[in-house]
């Protein structure tokens, strides 16, 4: 599909004009793909990753049909208010020169202001399945007008439990309609429904090799589930992100991980579900602004979010499902720009990577996090930069009086001495503990219960014969023909060596790392 221009595609001149207007150059594969068969009027169902494109993929054929009645001729369901703001924001830009208007309707914002809002002209309504319903049950939203329908993020539609909704919303739309559904992924349930309510759709499968762009760089760590927020304060610090999106698993762990890195002095923000809609809107302004840099989300709330600059995604719990993973990792490497997405995992989550990369077909691989002398001189560096960059400008306001008073006591080359010893102790990591406490691996040994061991012997035995501190000995879990031990990293290879060819009360050990 390479090579295609937006003017081969039969995209009237007011539209490419309008196309031209937001930057966009060629069309992406599934604009390429969608945007010919949904002119002429066939039903679409498109498979493309996030970050792909979608919204013009249905956007641009809608506009260009639309034929600029007062009634509303196109209706896209979308699963959040957020995306539903994102959608209609985009196709509006779409409309501009053809003058179409999108209308975004989502629960949360006044029922009356959006009742009066399409009374007025709206070609294109946005809506979230629960207030369109709403809507219709007031009567005040009429679809008999409508053309087309378009199902976003229908996957993501499916997850949230939006299935009779959607089924209850199409039954108010005319039979002879012409019907494009969008999603990352195409699971079972999407399939029925696309059998049952579209007619002979045209399908469309963008990259089916890999679910993930690769754009972005995949990487985990392997961190204990209590060291995760000192793991995840030295990412940031050591990487330097330009905005990170932090997932957690639940409400709960979002408020914490957030409160806890606005204590340590982060600019981080926080949405989910319990937030008022202004609230969550404040959010991501202040995030798009970058006046935080860091935005702590459950998957629900950040979901379709397209904040084009997030330089890292972090999933601070490694995501329930194969399809989770992808969405949180279409936040980043958006629009051709490249981004690193982390993953942090405990010992016993192993299982679940690889049964990600397996269905993502993608490799994740294994990273250390960085030494504490790593994040020590990358903040010596940044100290540095400071420092040049105020000589460079030569301007000392309100540091000469403390000057002009040292300098009378001490020579001026002493004085900066200090100063620069003062800001190093401002930036040094002494109280923080190194990497042996926070990178463990999870050793297999072919002893147990049967042997009579307790946790007490095996660490005691470990430290014994590989000459280590019991420090770099993390969980036990003892079962009745063999056991897990976590060690430290820095001492794995040193424990493996000790315990090779050793006996345990007479039985021949065989150690191994557990994972895979
Ligand atoms: P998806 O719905 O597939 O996740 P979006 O429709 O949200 O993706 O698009 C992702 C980003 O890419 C948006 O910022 C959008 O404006 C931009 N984009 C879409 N099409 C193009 C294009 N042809 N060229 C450049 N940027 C594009
Ligand atoms: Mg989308």
């Amino acid at each position: 599909m390479k090579g295609l221009g937006f003017h081969e595609l039969n995209i009237s001149r007011e539209l490419l004009e309008a196309i031209k207007m937001m930057g966009f150059e060629e069309p992406t594969p599934v604009q390429a793909l969608s945007i010919p068969p949904a002119l002429r009027e066939e039903d679409v169902m498109a498979q493309a990753q996030t970050g792909t494109g979608k919204t013009a993929a249905f956007g641009i054929p809608i506009v260009q049909r639309c034929n600029g009645s007062s009634r509303p001729f196109a209706l896209v369901l979308s699963p959040t208010r957020e995306l539903a703001i994102q959608i209609a924001e985009e196709l509006n830009k779409i409309g501009l020169t053809k003058r179409i208007k999108a209308l975004p309707v989502y629960g949360g914002q006044s029922i009356d202001r959006q009742i009066r809002a399409l009374r007025g002209r709206v070609n294109i309504i946005v809506g979230t399945p629960g207030r369109l319903l709403d809507h219709i049950q007031r009567g005040t939203i009429e679809l008999n007008s409508v053309r087309v329908v378009v199902l976003d993020e229908a996957d993501e539609m499916l997850n949230m439990g939006f299935i009779d909704d959607i089924e209850k919303i199409l039954s108010h739309t005319p039979k002879d309609r012409q019907t494009m559904l969008f999603s990352a992924t195409i699971p079972a349930e999407i399939e029925r429904m696309a059998r049952r309510y579209m007619k002979r759709p045209t399908r469309i499968t963008v990259d089916p090799k890999s679910l993930v762009v690769s754009s972005v760089r995949q990487v985990f760590y392997e961190v204990r589930h209590e060291d995760k927020l000192k793991a995840l304060a030295r990412l940031i610090d050591s990487e330097d992100p330009y905005l990170t999106l932090v997932f957690c698993h639940t409400k709960r762990e979002v408020d914490e991980v957030s409160r806890r890195l606005q204590q340590m002095g982060y600019l981080a923000g926080a949405i989910h579900g319990d937030f008022t809609q202004a609230h969550r809107e404040t959010v991501m302004r202040k995030f798009r602004s970058r006046a935080i840099d860091i935005l702590v989300a459950t998957d629900v709330a950040a979901r379709g979010i397209d904040i084009p600059d997030v330089s890292h995604v972090i999933n601070y719990s490694i995501p329930q499902n194969p399809d989770s993973y992808v969405h949180r990792i279409g936040r980043t490497g958006r629009a051709g720009r490249s981004g690193i997405a982390i993953t942090f995992i405990t010992p016993r989550e192993y299982r679940q990577l690889r049964l990600i990369e397996r269905a993502t077909k993608t490799r994740i691989l294994k990273a250390e996090l960085p030494t504490k002398q790593q994040v020590l001189k990358a903040r010596k560096e940044e100290l540095l930069e400071d420092l040049r960059e105020i000589l460079q400008e030569g301007d000392y306001t309100g540091a000469q009086d403390l000057m002009e008073t040292l300098t009378g006591e001490y020579i001026a080359q002493e004085v900066a001495l200090a100063a620069i010893k003062l800001l190093l102790s401002y930036i040094d990591i002494d109280d923080e503990p190194d990497n042996g406490d926070l990178s463990y691996t999870r050793l297999f040994m072919n002893i147990g219960r049967r042997e009579e061991l307790r946790p007490s012997d095996l660490v005691r035995f470990i430290s014994d014969s590989a000459g280590i501190d019991v420090k770099y000995i993390g969980h036990i879990s003892i079962k009745e023909n063999f056991s897990f031990i976590e060690v430290s990293e820095v001492v794995v290879e040193k424990v493996l060596s000790a315990l090779d060819r050793k006996s345990y009360k007479g039985r021949r050990l065989a150690v191994q790392r557990a994972r895979r």
